[in-house]
């Protein structure tokens, strides 16, 4: 499993298949799940799961920490009922005793036959019930079909039931997928001006993003270099080199716009330059985008790249318009000093062009 991470989905942002799998919060554990907040929200029938939920498999006890938290459950106004299948009925009836819980029978999860019984049992609409669960392939797919909201918990560490490995390596192959719907704190709570303020500089979100989009910067910049090298000096084409060819067939064919080149390299550099440079930006694009400014899902993703395309490509430009200017005022005398700083102009044109712009929030 990857790591678990908690949180709220947001369905839209993944496709339909995914929907039904999906629940409406992760949560670590039971004590991390606002109990106050579900009530304020209609909630007055939490049902549970038992297994790696409420005790380890084949545990008989809820541990105390289980205990004092369905007592507070309970003191809210919740009423509580197990949905489970097992068939060691003692052991059922125990742990339902100790969290004051009743319990339903019928057929597996993710089968509805359980939650409606419940519902029916304490005359519950769909929308006044939760489901605490920690599989999708049974809890929260189960809950899903019957309209319930479900909220996923971390399983309990320990042994499981032997059948469960096949719906854990479903779940698996599923996380990947829902985890693209998880409204990650970074989207849900911007802290304010003042927290931000407050923060030590180290830990400050544009920091950070300057830290990353100057990792994602340099790994650009050698990717940028060796698909450059790769396209001019190993790539064959015909009896020499691809570059060589591409060339001197621009320069046959193009004589008035390749007066300038010294040979085919030269004729070939700027084009399979750009090509090297798009590959490049586009990586870049995928990094920045997911890691640097943490955008989840695929939403507005076309558009962000339209964005991100035009701010990188002026980038480029301002970067050359600024080389070129400043060297031809300090004339040849020194290459580094316009290299650095169209370099310099054309790093913080894209940071804040990607930062403000191309990947700006939404609100
Ligand atoms: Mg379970």
């Amino acid at each position: 499993m990857r790591e678990w991470q908690s949180g709220r989905f947001d369905r839209q942002r993944i496709g339909r298949v995914y929907h039904r799998f999906t629940p409406a919060h992760a949560a670590e554990s039971l004590h991390a799940i606002d109990l106050s907040e579900l009530w304020q929200r209609g909630k007055r029938l939490l049902m549970l799961d038992v297994d790696n939920t409420l005790v380890q498999w084949h545990a008989h006890e809820c541990s105390d920490a289980v205990v004092e938290w369905a007592r507070e459950a309970k003191r809210i106004g919740f009423d509580i009922c197990i949905i489970s299948n097992t068939n060691q009925l003692e052991r059922l009836a125990k742990i339902a005793g100790s969290i004051g819980a009743e319990t339903v029978r019928g057929r597996f999860k993710p089968s509805r036959s359980m939650y409606r019984l419940a519902l029916v049992k304490f005359k519950r609409k769909p929308e006044e019930a939760i489901m605490v669960g920690d599989q999708l392939m049974t809890d929260v797919l189960g809950a899903n079909r019957t309209g319930i909201e479900a909220i996923w918990v971390r399983r309990l560490e320990g042994k499981e039931f032997k059948g469960t490995s096949i719906n854990r390596m479903m779940e698996r192959m599923l996380t990947g997928a829902i985890y693209q719907a998880l409204v990650t704190p970074v989207d849900e709570t911007p802290s304010s001006p003042d927290e931000e303020r407050e923060k030590p500089v180290a830990q400050k979100t544009i920091v950070h993003q300057i830290i990353k989009f100057a990792i994602v910067g340099g790994t650009s910049f050698c990717l940028d270099y060796a698909i450059t090298y790769v396209l001019m000096n190993v790539i064959p084409g015909g009896h020499g080199l691809m570059s060589q060819r591409l060339g001197s067939g621009l320069i046959r064919h193009f004589p008035g716009l390749f007066n300038w080149a010294k040979g085919p390299a030269e004729a070939a550099a700027p084009i399979l330059g750009w090509v090297a440079a798009f590959i490049a930006m586009t990586n870049a694009f995928f990094w920045n985008r997911h890691w640097t400014f943490e955008v989840r899902g695929k939403e507005e993703r076309a558009a962000q790249m339209r964005r991100y395309y035009f701010i990188a490509i002026m980038g480029q430009l301002i970067n050359v318009g600024i080389f070129s200017a400043l060297f031809n005022i300090i004339g040849n005398h020194s290459l580094a000093i316009p290299k650095i700083a169209g370099a310099a102009v054309g790093a913080v044109w894209n940071f804040l062009g990607q930062r403000f712009y191309a990947f700006r929030s939404r609100g």
